[in-house]
């Protein structure tokens, strides 16, 4: 039986405006009708920041994040994740502000970023107190932490403050961001050295930035780990040509993917593979 690849969207993102492509879904219903569609074309996992519907912008705001799990469970039984580093630069938000949406809003899992960065020419604040706080936090209310790694030294992070620490028994689901400026730029080379830093049992994925998003994904696959795709990191389908929905930029993966005679995991499979800390 061939493996089977975790497909995750990541419809919106903090970042994509409309004025970078019109068709960034903003709002909880726009997102919802693009994460079933995203779902009909394979992903297993949602990605999910909550933005302003008045001004388009990244927004802490618990009332659209209710919003917006609400219409995306409606519409299809998909994994569901939130963000909390969405908007973190930009908003200056305080640690206790960027948890409450997941103690109150229980998703399947959340991000957790593992270390402080430069994310473009802003601070990114995510120390080893902040770590333990969200991963203590998320081990007591069932929500699987994603250790999102910009770089090497952010593995080493998790190793020492999580696991060591006891915090949290693994294995660990983690995302190596690459290609974000301050973090680890997207060469395959580099994506090697994460892949092969993880002591086995981890699951992983790539998440490319821009035209990076399909090379470095489908790089993870072949490597035995998984893809993020979705507006955002990357708005087009390729060169020039902006990608009319989600979908497409996950059709596309699978598309590649089954080509590499690989099979692309439902949710329920999905569901199975991920260390997840809540499995029903
Ligand atoms: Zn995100």
């Amino acid at each position: 039986m061939s493996r089977k690849v975790i497909v995750t969207v990541a419809p919106t993102g903090s970042i994509p405006t409309r004025e970078d492509n019109p068709n960034l879904p903003i709002t909880a219903e726009e997102v919802a009708a693009e994460t079933k569609r995203a779902f009909d074309a394979g992903a297993a996992v949602v990605h999910l920041h909550a933005r302003d519907p008045d001004t388009g912008g990244p927004t802490p705001d618990i009332n659209i994040f209710r919003a917006y799990l609400a219409a995306v469970r409606a519409s299809c039984p998909i994994i569901t994740q939130i963000t909390t580093g969405g908007g973190a630069t930009t908003l200056n938000l305080s640690p206790e502000e960027r948890f409450r949406p997941v103690e109150e809003l229980l998703p399947d899992s959340a991000s957790l970023n593992a270390g402080s960065m430069n994310f473009g020419r802003k601070l990114f604040p995510n120390t080893p107190d902040i770590m333990e706080l969200y991963a203590q936090r998320m081990k007591e209310f069932k929500v699987m932490p994603e250790f999102e790694a910009y770089d090497l030294s952010m593995v080493q992070n998790v190793d020492h403050w999580i696991r060591r620490a006891g915090i949290l028994k693994p294995p660990y689901q983690f995302s190596f961001v690459m290609g974000v400026m301050g973090g680890i730029p997207p060469t395959f080379k580099n994506l090697l050295a994460l892949k092969e830093s993880l002591p086995p049992g981890h699951t992983w994925q790539a998440i490319g930035i821009g035209r990076h998003q399909i090379p470095m994904g489908i790089m993870a696959v072949l490597l035995g780990g998984n893809l993020r795709v979705g507006f955002e990191d990357n708005v087009y389908l390729s060169k020039g040509i902006l990608a009319k929905s989600n979908a497409e930029l996950v059709e596309k993966a699978v598309h590649i993917i089954r080509e590499l005679g690989l099979e692309v995991a439902n949710v329920e499979e999905a569901r199975e593979i991920l260390p997840l800390l809540n499995k029903s």
